[in-house]
């Protein structure tokens, strides 16, 4: 059966169809630039990729083509063998704890909950809507960012705000990246053979978040009713006293939306460094003794070991600890100062083994008190094999 896994953004649609069950990659690309002027989308089949420039209209357009270029291909003979269509939605609220089946109900759910994922919750229904339209024999499904965070305890998803701050306007830890940190659970689960474990997910790529795991479900997740909690991101503060908002809006006369901006966009790795948001820029910062990337780096890796204890004293003990997305695949450099960082704990780092980058590897000495592993996520593979459950 084939399945496509899609992920809209604003002016670009990701893609990749998969063969189910055998989780066969068929066809993977991008849509760039949509509804703008040099707007252009890549394909790969059989590990090569082409780039083609041409106008895209609109999200409608680029499902279009994309058709086109699968039956031209002889990838598919035709669109009835698309049997499902899995969308990534960023924030599902506390109405979806997993993936569901489209319906309108879930549509009016979805865009009711733009206002807390304005970047991105939009998108997704243009998509949704495009994809019924082109391809209108398919089972839709939407595949909720927080929904793996859904299992979370009142006392951990709330904030200590007025009560009715959550029942009233939504106030509450959401958590993001939900795809990812189930789908390495469930691989580290299969690692140790065994369901009953206590992880410690740790997403760290431009965005980051962490997460505690406790028999497959989480118990605890760094990011809150926004991305911008928890770590120190690429261009994200994360964690803040929640006072310097108004204060600092006091003080430069900016507007929510300035400020908003400042706070995600011009903080994290960039703000401090006043280098870049890329960890390998400052990572050569480092090596050229930029004394503020020292101090960037110094920052980030404290406040990833921070949430790593916090939740290793929540899960009263830990099986494994997980790394995945840009950095936490590529990284060895960040890799090895956070596993430093735990030695209190009597964690200790294989360095050959860590030398290695996007694959699954153990690395962590035999004798480590917990095995560290660094496990390439697949959020495509996640939506895809969740649309072929439902389906
Ligand atoms: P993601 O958001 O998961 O795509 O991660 C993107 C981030 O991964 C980039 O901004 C880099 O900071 C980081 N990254 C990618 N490759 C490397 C690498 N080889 N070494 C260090 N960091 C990397």
């Amino acid at each position: 059966m084939k399945i496509l896994s899609i992920n809209a953004g604003s002016s670009s649609l990701k893609y990749t169809l998969f063969e189910m069950p055998e989780e066969k990659v068929l066809v993977s690309g991008v849509f760039e630039r949509i509804g703008m002027d040099k707007s252009m989308y890549s394909i790969k089949i059989n590990g090569e990729k082409q780039v083609i420039e041409t106008p895209l209209k609109d999200h409608k357009q680029a499902f279009e083509i994309l058709i086109n270029e699968l039956i031209k291909n002889n990838i598919v003979e035709s669109l009835d063998e698309i049997k499902g269509i899995g969308h990534r939605v960023a924030h599902g609220g506390s109405y979806f704890d997993k993936t569901v089946v489209v319906d309108e109900d879930v549509i009016s759910k979805v865009e009711e909950l733009i206002a807390l994922a304005p970047l991105h919750n939009g998108p997704a229904v243009t998509g949704i809507r495009a994809a019924q339209a082109v391809i209108p024999n398919a089972v839709n499904t939407v595949v909720f960012d927080t929904a793996f965070h859904q299992t979370m305890s009142e006392e951990n998803y709330l904030y200590a705000v007025p009560y009715e701050w959550c029942k009233d306007y939504k106030i509450r830890r959401y958590g993001m990246h939900g795809t990812s940190h189930k789908y390495v659970a469930s691989y580290a689960n299969k690692l140790l053979g065994r369901m009953d474990t206590k992880l410690i997910t740790c997403h760290i790529g431009n965005g980051a978040s962490i997460s505690a795991v406790k028999d497959g479900k989480c118990i605890n997740t760094s990011m809150g009713l926004t991305p911008n909690a928890g770590l120190i991101m690429g261009t994200r503060s994360g964690d803040i006293d929640a006072s310097i908002v108004p204060y600092m809006m006091k003080q430069m006369n900016l507007s929510p939306d300035e400020i908003d901006t400042i706070l995600n966009k011009k903080s994290g790795l960039l703000g401090i460094s006043g280098v870049s948001s890329d960890s390998r820029d400052i990572e050569e910062g480092i090596y050229a003794g930029n004394e503020r990337c020292v101090l960037a780096q110094k920052m980030y890796v404290r406040r990833i070991i921070d949430y790593i204890a916090k939740y290793y004293v929540e899960l009263e003990g830990c099986d494994a600890i997980i790394f995945t997305a840009g950095v936490g695949e590529n990284s060895i450099h960040t890799r090895k100062e956070v596993v430093n960082g735990l030695s209190v704990l009597g964690v200790k780092l294989d360095e050959e083994a860590n030398n290695c980058r996007g694959k699954v590897q153990k690395i962590s000495t035999d004798d480590s008190s917990i095995p560290v592993y660094v496990i390439p996520t697949d959020e495509e593979l996640m939506i895809a094999r969740d649309t072929f459950n439902l389906i």
